[in-house]
């Protein structure tokens, strides 16, 4: 990095800073959240647009039946948690003028995060900024207005110089309508405005799952306010139609990237088909070690001294928050696995459990045991289900699985610092990046994992994790990575806990070793500077 650096903007619908700031529904937050912290101790010249978000995303209630609630319960202490800049900003919606307060997140001075927040009296709707993900096509677009429009607008008005917008997935995009009105008032053409705006947008793209990339029909965004001034040959020239927010990034960047080396294949694949778009490079994702790596595994790291000394005082911390939380009392001495994600059908949290008769007996002899955690998003009765299963089975195995509601920072902290494996089995190619791995791994848990996502970069099978699979595509995926798990879970990673000590412990500082700093935020932010960000 040599020179000045750009002054960028990165703007996220959610940000994971904190596990009582809730602002953030999961991994597209956290990363955004990690990505400040890395860049406030770089000290880089950045600051986060984000949104203040009334009620958050939901908190998951699991019920008498067994079934995940979403329930929205107001958390006014948020307001607790940021400063007042005094500057408020407007934007229409509908034909409503609607008024957007500015806060700031006064933790992070160097690279403050400014949060918009429609919750005002003057407001004909102030549930704007509400639930996060709560709602959908109409709200959503209201959202996505006061993200991007008012996102640039609230910039403007705090006096702030930026050089380059950074949209964090497909919800900002509607910045982008604003930077161009912005040129067009002095006197460009549409066409020049967009190829100006091209030069100071840069886009990260996240889900290679097609229905997981939001598109609107442009009456409805018409119908919004969304057009901000716009026609609708232009939108769809930005966008498409219907538009869509993914294919709108890449037009309107000069560069764009995928989370992972994987990821970005799969994207510059799935992409292929538009036209007059950015470039895409993959720029793993990495993780905030201060946020996420226990201070007493790196000591012992760092000194060549024990590991499993360390970790087993962690893991017997998470013991006693599960028990805490669930009332069960896992064993200490046992192998202790982790999962814990957002139920999508394809990450497959239930594919351990699809042969009873293999997986039965070490359940029933306590020999396996798993901790099992993640949200559904509210409108997903297929995750639901996924969910209502997995509680199932924590009833069916009292002793050896347990299932913790409403996962978030804290429970993502714990379960990654204190289990022994972690594991994860994506159908390939849909995993983007899976920064939770991450964490794992720099805590010394090793990785059990399909080749997907990060995997691909760190994996070295039985030296530092295990991958199962063998990154196998195909139509009866499910049947062979289900073996391939039985396989290596059974065969490899039971008998080396058990048997041999020695070779856990070298296991664990090689998975250390291998991770910490080639997945870290801060080499994550230094790359976005050296390869996107910088010329
Ligand atoms: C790390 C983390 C994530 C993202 O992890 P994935 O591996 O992408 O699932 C999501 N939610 C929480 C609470 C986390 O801590």
């Amino acid at each position: 990095m040599e020179g000045k650096k750009p002054k960028v903007a990165y703007f996220c619908m959610e940000f994971g800073l904190h596990e009582d700031l809730r602002i953030y529904a999961g991994g597209l937050g956290i990363l955004a959240g990690d990505i400040l912290k890395a860049a406030r101790e770089l000290d880089v010249p950045m600051v986060g647009v984000g949104i203040l978000w009334r009620q958050g995303y939901t908190r998951q209630l699991i019920g008498e039946d067994g079934r995940p609630y979403d329930s929205y319960p107001t958390n006014d202490y948020i307001y607790d948690l940021v400063e007042d800049t005094g500057v408020k900003v407007k934007v229409k919606v509908r034909d409503d003028d609607i008024y957007c307060k500015v806060w700031k997140v006064d933790r992070y001075d160097n690279v403050p995060l400014y949060l918009l927040d429609t919750n005002l009296p003057e407001n004909k709707n102030k549930w704007i900024t509400g639930q996060l993900y709560g709602w959908f096509e109409e709200e959503r677009i209201a959202q996505e207005i006061v993200l991007g429009i008012g996102g640039v607008r609230a910039l403007r008005k705090l006096g702030i110089d930026v050089d380059l917008y950074h949209f964090n997935d497909g919800h900002p995009v509607l910045a982008g309508t604003e930077l161009i009105n912005e040129k067009m008032a002095k006197g460009m053409s549409f066409d020049e405005a967009l190829e100006e705006t091209r030069k100071e947008v840069i886009f990260t793209t996240h889900t290679p799952v097609k229905e997981g990339n939001e598109s609107h029909g442009l009456e409805v965004m018409k119908y919004m306010g969304a057009f901000n001034g716009l026609t609708l040959d232009q939108m769809i020239k930005i966008g498409d139609s219907p538009f869509n927010m993914t294919v709108a990034g890449l037009r309107l960047s000069r560069i764009a990237n995928g989370v992972s080396e994987l990821h970005g294949k799969t994207a510059r694949k799935m992409w292929s088909y538009v036209d007059n778009k950015a470039p895409i490079v993959s720029i793993t994702n990495g993780v905030h070690r201060k946020s996420w790596v226990d201070d007493r595994i790196v000591k012992a790291y760092e000194n060549g001294e024990d590991l499993l000394k360390p970790h087993q005082e962690i893991k017997s911390e998470l013991i006693d928050f599960v028990e805490e939380k669930t009332g069960t009392r896992l064993n200490p001495e046992a192998l202790l696995i982790g999962f814990a994600r957002r139920a999508a059908p394809y990450k497959r949290g239930n594919l351990i459990f699809r042969k009873p008769e293999v997986i039965r007996p070490y359940l029933e002899e306590g020999k396996i045991q798993i901790i099992f955690s993640g949200k559904a998003h509210p409108l997903d009765d297929v995750g639901k289900g996924i969910i209502a299963d997995l509680v199932k089975m924590s009833e069916k195995y009292p002793n050896s699985v347990v299932f913790l509601e409403d996962y978030n920072i804290e429970i993502g902290r714990m379960l990654t610092r204190g289990v022994d494996v972690w594991l994860n089995n994506p159908r390939r190619p849909l995993e983007a990046s899976g920064t939770s791995g991450m964490k794992a791994a720099m805590n010394g848990a090793l990785n059990l994992s399909t080749l997907d996502g990060w995997w691909p970069e760190a994996c070295e099978h039985g030296v530092n994790g295990w991958q199962l699979g063998d990154g196998y595509e195909g139509e009866d995926q499910d049947q062979h990575d289900l073996d391939a798990l039985y396989n290596v879970l059974l065969k490899e990673v039971v008998p080396t806990y058990y048997d041999n000590k020695e070779k856990w412990a070298q296991m664990m500082r090689a998975s250390i070793e291998s991770t910490y700093d080639k997945f870290s935020a801060q080499r994550m932010v230094s790359r976005y500077y050296d390869e996107m960000y910088q010329n």
